[in-house]
């Protein structure tokens, strides 16, 4: 079955800490039964849509100028953190998501709340996103989450609703990673009945066939309870996913 790590290193990691990193990884998963293709149908779990076209459960999103480091790995799913909703123009600094594919990106990670809070990205940008991904064959990994605040007023469902409806495309090819903004980078994890609570509400919306990763301070001591919560499909996992360790064990400690 599988169970994706997906690793979001935002703005971390130097050029040759980022070529360490994949060099370790390589040689520590080398032979390995979760690099190999996962998108046989007989390694796919059956609940998940098949061809979803995963290269194998783990996925790496680096900074932008990292990217010529994975453009020739095989087995392993990578893309942006972001990207602008354009193939190309007059559009200043922004980066081309047709040169991520270029590249060999197969995945691209979309609304993560540090660009919806810090960078003002609004569900019109997020959504126009999106459909560019599908446009060009990339996988969108939609996050979404509401914040502390909107947990303590019961708004929970609602703002998942919300930024679902406005962003998620029915019948394509999708990943949804849902993330308490209050849970990200914290040390604060979600109690595992509350992921449940609001990956099996995510599924109602997504259908079963949508992988849902949950995301906030995963670490391999906590990644087997929450892995075994049905409705969660995967991890998204910033600060523990910058040693290979801490990411091989959490993949590793989680129940596939
Ligand atoms: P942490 O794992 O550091 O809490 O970050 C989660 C996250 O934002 C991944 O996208």
């Amino acid at each position: 079955m599988n169970f994706i790590c997906a690793a979001n290193w935002k703005m971390n990691l130097s050029f040759k800490e980022a070529q360490s990193f994949l060099k370790e990884f390589l040689e520590k998963t080398q032979n390995k039964d979760f690099l190999k293709n996962a998108n046989s149908e007989s390694n796919m779990n059956s609940n998940l849509k098949p061809g979803l076209g995963l290269k194998s459960d783990f996925c790496i999103f680096p900074q932008a100028l990292h990217a010529s480091l994975f453009s020739e790995i095989k087995n392993l799913n990578w893309g942006a953190q972001d990207f602008y909703f354009e193939s190309s123009g007059a559009f200043t600094g922004q980066n081309s998501p047709d040169l991520f594919k270029e590249l060999g990106a197969n995945i691209m990670l979309i609304g993560h709340s540090e660009r919806r809070t810090l960078f003002h990205e609004t569900e019109l940008q997020i959504s126009k996103k999106i459909k560019k991904c599908l446009d060009l064959n990339l996988i969108p990994m939609l996050c979404v989450g509401e914040t502390l605040d909107q947990r303590k007023s019961n708004q929970t469902l609602d703002v998942i609703k919300t930024q679902l409806k406005s962003a998620f495309v029915p019948n394509s090819k999708m990943i949804i990673a849902y993330e308490p903004v209050w849970a990200i980078g914290t040390g604060l994890t979600a109690q595992p009945n509350d992921v449940k609570l609001v990956h099996d509400f995510i599924k109602t919306i997504v259908g079963e066939a949508t992988p849902v990763l949950y995301g906030g301070s995963v670490k391999p001591e906590n990644a087997k309870e929450l892995s075994m919560i049905p409705s969660v499909n995967g991890f998204l996992i910033g600060g523990a996913s910058l040693k290979v360790d801490s990411f091989l064990s959490i993949y590793n400690n989680s129940v596939k």
